[in-house]
């Protein structure tokens, strides 16, 4: 796909794939320039209380238990996040009977004429295929939950090999994880949001889930500093949540669904034919391209304080 398509509807007419370490780094460094910022590392939240004026966490680091007191609280930290536990919120949605497997690959990829992202649709070696750096590519394809640790790692070479034509590659670190489509029933609990992966988790094969986590952060510093620094009303954190969890249920979770399913193990031909022709209808036609590429903005939802501001009217 061209996404030169793009060139008049974002300054930014291209994919950034990096990889999760190297990214951490960025936003540290970002973080560190933020008088007001602290990162604290080897704390891990025990639990946490709130009344109405703010919220107590508990931690507990290599120094022993202590607790903080914060009037506001996101919880962004993952799918098996201690914050939606402490709150006793549930997730509810589906497991699928297949895991994730994603690789770190050397390989040289360029030389085949592989672009950045790739997805192999294919009933038995499905696989998605990105660049995220000089030589380094991110393979990732789905097992059976019957699979096991030791099969999977046995098989590895052989599927990856037969993605990338046989070029020579080396795997250098690879992990698998079940994968899920569930959300949050709720993703405010008075003063404590939830955003990423805590809130919502989709299979891990095709990038929805982290895109959408950046989207909710992006809302919700919005949301957090209109109630901090302009003391909105704190409906703007209610628009906020039903916003999210909607674009979540009604955009990420069935798009993401429907293309890991057109990467591998469709089953149904009839179906799979008229996935695939979408595609070959935006090979053919720059416009139907634009277009479709453009339906990638619901993930972005609407402003929180727009929403707001609506809903006073
Ligand atoms: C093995 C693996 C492979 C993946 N592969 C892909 C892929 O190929 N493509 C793709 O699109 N997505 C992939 N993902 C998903 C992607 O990484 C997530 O969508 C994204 O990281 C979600 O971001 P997040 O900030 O919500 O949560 P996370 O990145 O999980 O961050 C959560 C943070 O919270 C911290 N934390 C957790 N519990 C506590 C606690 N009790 N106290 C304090 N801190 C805590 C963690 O240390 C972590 O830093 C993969 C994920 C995994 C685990």
């Amino acid at each position: 796909m061209d996404l030169g398509v793009l060139e008049k509807a974002t300054r930014f007419p291209f994919n950034l794939h990096i990889e999760p370490t190297a990214l951490c780094a960025v936003l540290e460094e970002r973080l560190r320039q933020e008088p007001l910022a602290q990162i604290e590392r080897y704390s891990s939240l025990a639990g946490l209380a709130q009344d109405q004026f703010g919220v107590t966490l508990s931690l507990s680091s290599a120094d022993g238990p202590r607790q903080i007191r914060a009037a506001w609280v996101v919880g962004a930290d993952g799918a098996t996040s201690a914050v939606r536990r402490a709150l006793g919120v549930g997730l509810p949605g589906f497991t699928w009977d297949e895991r994730s497997v994603t690789a770190l690959i050397d390989a040289d990829l360029d030389r085949i004429g592989y672009t950045s992202f790739m997805f192999q649709v294919d009933d038995q070696y499905g696989a998605v295929l990105q660049k995220v750096g000089p030589r380094r590519w991110i393979h990732v394809h789905p097992e059976p939950l019957a699979v096991t640790h030791e099969d999977i790692g046995r098989r590895l070479p052989d599927i990856i090999g037969r993605a990338v034509k046989d070029a020579p590659i080396r795997v250098l670190d690879w992990r698998s994880e079940r994968m899920h489509q569930r959300s949050a029933d709720r993703y405010r609990i008075g003063r404590v949001l939830l955003e990423g992966e805590a809130a919502h988790v989709a299979n891990r094969m095709i990038g929805h889930s982290p895109i959408t986590s950046f989207f909710d952060a992006y809302r919700l510093s919005e949301a957090l500093a209109a109630v901090v620094s302009v003391d909105a009303d704190d409906n703007v954190l209610d628009a906020y949540a039903a916003d999210r969890r909607r674009v979540f249920l009604d955009h990420a979770s069935p798009i993401s669904s429907s293309r890991k399913l057109l990467v591998g193990r469709f089953g149904d031909q009839q179906r799979l034919d008229t996935e695939l022709d979408q595609y070959r209808r935006a090979a053919a036609d720059p416009h139907y391209l634009r277009e479709m590429l453009l339906f990638n903005n619901e993930l972005a939802g609407e402003s929180p304080v727009a929403i707001a501001a609506r809903r006073q009217r």
